[in-house]
C-alpha cells in the first residue's frame, strides 16, 4: 500500500526513560519472547472496546463499527508481522504522547531499579514485574512502523523507529480507520529464542494461549501449504481461494462455567486486564442470578504496586454491560480498602450509556459491591486456612490496605478482624492471628495487649515493654501507619478489649502477689512528695507524675490516657496540616531505679533543690526520647546532659 504524504517526516527523540527500556527490549533479556504479540492484541482490543463506546454515545461520530475485529497478518519473504485493528486510532499529538513516551506510574522507578539490576535475570524479573507493552515488539523486532488515524478524523499518522534513540512522525492523508502495527522481525538466526513469527501454526499457538477471551475475532488469511508453512500440515490445498480464519473462540471467561476455563485461561485475562506480567494470586468468580444479574471475575495480584499509596492511583475493575466493555477503574463496585483488586464485572440490567456520577449514586450497584466484597474478604478468608503459604503472601503485600477496611467497613469488621494477623513478642517472625493471640493469653489477663510504633525493633525497645517482657506476656507490635487508627475504633476482639501497653494504668491482673501489694502502698507514701513537686516543676509538659507498675529497667516512661493521641498519630495529623494541641502526658517513674530512689533520697535530704530540678527535667527528657519523641528543647537538654556528665567525670 501507498499513502500520499502531505508533510515532511519529522524526527523526534526518545525520553530518557523510553530509551533505556528499548535498549532492553533490543537486547531482549525477556526470555518469553511470544508475549509481545498478546501485547499487542491486547493493544488492538482496547481499541475497539473504546471505538464501540464512543460509537454508542455519540451517534454522530463518523466511524464503521459495522465489523470491528483485529487482523494479523505475516509475510515470509519480507520477514513482516502485522497486527491491524479499525478501532479508536490515535491522533498525530497522540502518538507522540503515547507511543514516544512511557506514562505508565511507576516507571520513573522501574528504570531506576533497571539502571541498578545489573545482571539479566534481574533485569528480567523486573520487565515481568512491570510489563512494558507496545515496546515489547522490539524484542523480536528491529524495526518497528505504526499507522494510525483517530476515529471522526481525515487524516492518519505514520510513527516510525528502529528502538535506537529516535523516532519518525508524519502525517498521511489516507490512512485506514484504526491502527495497523507493523514489525520487521529480526533475523531468524538472531537469537535461539526466537520462534518463527510469520509462521501461521506459531500464530494459531501464541493467539490461543494468551488472547483466546479476547471478545473480537482474531483473524488471519492463512498461507498456501506449498509456502512451506505449519509443521504439521496445513488443511489448505494450494492455490485454493482462502479464507479468513478466525484464532480465538471469543468467550467471555466471565460468562463460562468453571469446569470449562483453565487457571492459565484466567491468568492471561489478568494479565490483559492489569498490564501485570506476572500470576495473579487468587481468582474469585461470582454469578449473581436473579433481578439483577451479574458476573464478576476478580483477581487479587501476587504483588502491590508501587503506587498503591498514591493520590492518583486508579482503583477498579472493568465494567461490561452484557459483554460489551462500558469502563475502565469503575470504583464504585469495591470499596477503596480493596483498591488491589483487579477484574471484570459484567451487569446484565444496566444502561450502555451509564455514567460514573450515576453508578455511585444506584442502589443497585451498592448491592453489588457489597456482595463483591463480602465475596473478595471471604476468599482471604478461605485462603488462610486452605492455602497459608498463599494467604502469607496476600498479607504481607496487601495487609496494611485491607486494615483501612476494619476502619471503614463496620459490616465486614468482624471477618476482617479474623483474617487480620499481626507481628508478636511471641514469635520474631511468624505473624499471629487474634484467635490465637486470646488461646495463648494467661489466667488473669483481660486483654489484648499492643504497641504502635515505626519498627519492630524500636517497639521491643520501648521502656513500656518492660513488665510485659518480665512477665512474658504477649504484646503485638504494630508498625503499620493505619494501625494507629483502627485499634481505638475497633476497641475490642470476641469481648476481649484492645489495649495499648503505652496507655492507662497497668494492672496484668491477678499476676502481682501480696507483698508486691504492700510494698507498692508502702513506696507510694515514700514517694508522695517528690511527686507532688516534679509534677510543679514538669507542669507544662506532665498533666501527672506517677509511680509505675510498668518498669522493670528503665527509670521513667511516658504514658498517655486511654484517649490520649498518640505521637504518632499527634505527627501524622500535624504532618496533614492539622492544628493538634500539644497534649500533656502522664510521666511514670520506677520506684527501684538507682537513679529515681537517690533522687527521692536527695529530694527529702536537701534544703537547695536546682540541681534536683535539673535531673527531672532530664527523666522526662530520657522518658520523652525513649518513646520515640523530641525534648521540647533539643539543645537546652543536649546541654543539660553534657553538664551532668562532667560533673560524673
Ligand atoms: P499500555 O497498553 O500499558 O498503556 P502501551 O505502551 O502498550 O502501554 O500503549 C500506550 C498507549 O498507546 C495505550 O494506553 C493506548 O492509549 C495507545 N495505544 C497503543 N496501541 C494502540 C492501538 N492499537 N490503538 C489505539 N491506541 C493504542
Amino acid at each position: 500500500m501507498r499513502y500520499t504524504h502531505i508533510m515532511s517526516t519529522e524526527t523526534f527523540e526518545f525520553q530518557v526513560e523510553a530509551r533505556q527500556l528499548l535498549q532492553l527490549m533490543i537486547h531482549s533479556v525477556y526470555s518469553n519472547k511470544d508475549v509481545f504479540l498478546r501485547e499487542l492484541v491486547s493493544n488492538a482490543s482496547d481499541a475497539l472496546d473504546k471505538l464501540r463506546l464512543a460509537a454508542l454515545r455519540d451517534d454522530t461520530l463518523d466511524a464503521d463499527v459495522s465489523d470491528l475485529h483485529i487482523d494479523i497478518e505475516t509475510d515470509t519473504d519480507a520477514r513482516t508481522l502485522t497486527v491491524r485493528d479499525n478501532g479508536i486510532g490515535m491522533s498525530y499529538d497522540e502518538v507522540g504522547r503515547l507511543i514516544g513516551t512511557i506514562a505508565n506510574s511507576g516507571t520513573a522507578k522501574f528504570v531506576q531499579e533497571l539502571r541498578e539490576a545489573q545482571d539479566e535475570a534481574g533485569a528480567e524479573g523486573l520487565i515481568g514485574q512491570f510489563g512494558v507493552g507496545f515496546y515489547s515488539g522490539f524484542m523480536v523486532a528491529d524495526e518497528m512502523t505504526l499507522l494510525t488515524r483517530k476515529a471522526g478524523e481525515g487524516q492518519g499518522t505514520r510513527w516510525s523507529s528502529r528502538g535506537e534513540g529516535t523516532y519518525t512522525l508524519e502525517r498521511v492523508d489516507d490512512a485506514p480507520q484504526g491502527t495497523t502495527v507493523t514489525l520487521h522481525l529480526k533475523p531468524a538466526d538472531s537469537d535461539d529464542q526466537l520462534h518463527d513469527y510469520t509462521s501461521d501454526w506459531t500464530i494459531r499457538e501464541i493467539v490461543k494461549r494468551y488472547s483466546d477471551f479476547i471478545t473480537w475475532p482474531i483473524r488471519m488469511i492463512p498461507k498456501a501449504a506449498a509456502a512451506g508453512d505449519a509443521p504439521e500440515g496445513s488443511e489448505d490445498e494450494a492455490g485454493a481461494a482462502r479464507e479468513p480464519e478466525t484464532l480465538n473462540s471469543m468467550k467471555a471467561l466471565w460468562a463460562r462455567s468453571r469446569e470449562d476455563v483453565s487457571d492459565d485461561e484466567y491468568h492471561e485475562l489478568y494479565k490483559h486486564i492489569s498490564h501485570d506480567w506476572r500470576e495473579p494470586l487468587e481468582t474469585v468468580r461470582l454469578q449473581a442470578e436473579g433481578t439483577f444479574e451479574y458476573q464478576a471475575l476478580l483477581f487479587v495480584p501476587s504483588h502491590a504496586p508501587h503506587d498503591l499509596y498514591n493520590q492518583g492511583y486508579k482503583r477498579g475493575v472493568q465494567l461490561y454491560v452484557k459483554r460489551v466493555f462500558i469502563m475502565d477503574d469503575c470504583e464504585a463496585l469495591l470499596p477503596p480498602y480493596l483498591r488491589f483488586v483487579k477484574g471484570v464485572v459484567d451487569a446484565a440490567d444496566l444502561s450502555l450509556n451509564v455514567s460514573r456520577e450515576i453508578l455511585q449514586q444506584d442502589r443497585h450497584i451498592r448491592m453489588m459491591q457489597r456482595r463483591l466484597t463480602k465475596k473478595v474478604v471471604s476468599t482471604v478468608k478461605d485462603m488462610m486456612t486452605a492455602a497459608p503459604e498463599r494467604y502469607a503472601t496476600f498479607w504481607r503485600e496487601f495487609g496494611a490496605v485491607l486494615k483501612e477496611g476494619l476502619l471503614t467497613d463496620s459490616d465486614n469488621r468482624d471477618t476482617l478482624l479474623a483474617v487480620s494477623s499481626f507481628a508478636t513478642t511471641h514469635s520474631e517472625d511468624e505473624p499471629t492471628t487474634l484467635k490465637s493471640y486470646v488461646e495463648r493469653m494467661k489466667d488473669g489477663q483481660d486483654a489484648v495487649y499492643y504497641l504502635t510504633g515505626e519498627s519492630r525493633q524500636s517497639i521491643e525497645n520501648s521502656p513500656h515493654m518492660e513488665a510485659f517482657r518480665a512477665k512474658g506476656i504477649e504484646v503485638l507490635l504494630l508498625t503499620d501507619p493505619v494501625d494507629e487508627v483502627w485499634v481505638d475504633a475497633v476497641g475490642e476482639f470476641e469481648g476481649k478489649p484492645l489495649r495499648s501497653v503505652a496507655k492507662g494504668e497497668v494492672d496484668l491482673g491477678g499476676t502481682d502477689d501480696e507483698k508486691a501489694e504492700g510494698e507498692r502502698e508502702k513506696q507510694g507514701e515514700e514517694y508522695a512528695d517528690l511527686l507532688g513537686w516534679m509534677k510543679e516543676r514538669l507542669d507544662d509538659d506532665v498533666k501527672e507524675v506517677r509511680l509505675s507498675s510498668r518498669l522493670t529497667v528503665s527509670p521513667a516512661c511516658i504514658v498517655s490516657d486511654a484517649h490520649d493521641l498518640t505521637p504518632a498519630l499527634e505527627n501524622m495529623y500535624r504532618a496533614m496540616g492539622q492544628e493538634v494541641p500539644r497534649a500533656r502526658r502522664i510521666l511514670e517513674l520506677n520506684p527501684d531505679h538507682v537513679l529515681v530512689k537517690g533522687l527521692n533520697q536527695a529530694y527529702r535530704e536537701r534544703e537547695d533543690r536546682t540541681g534536683l530540678a535539673e535531673t527531672a527535667e532530664l527523666l522526662h527528657g530520657l522518658a520523652v526520647l525513649a518513646e520515640g519523641g523530641r525534648p521540647k528543647e533539643p539543645g537546652r537538654f543536649v546541654k543539660l546532659v553534657a553538664d551532668h556528665l562532667e560533673r560524673a567525670l
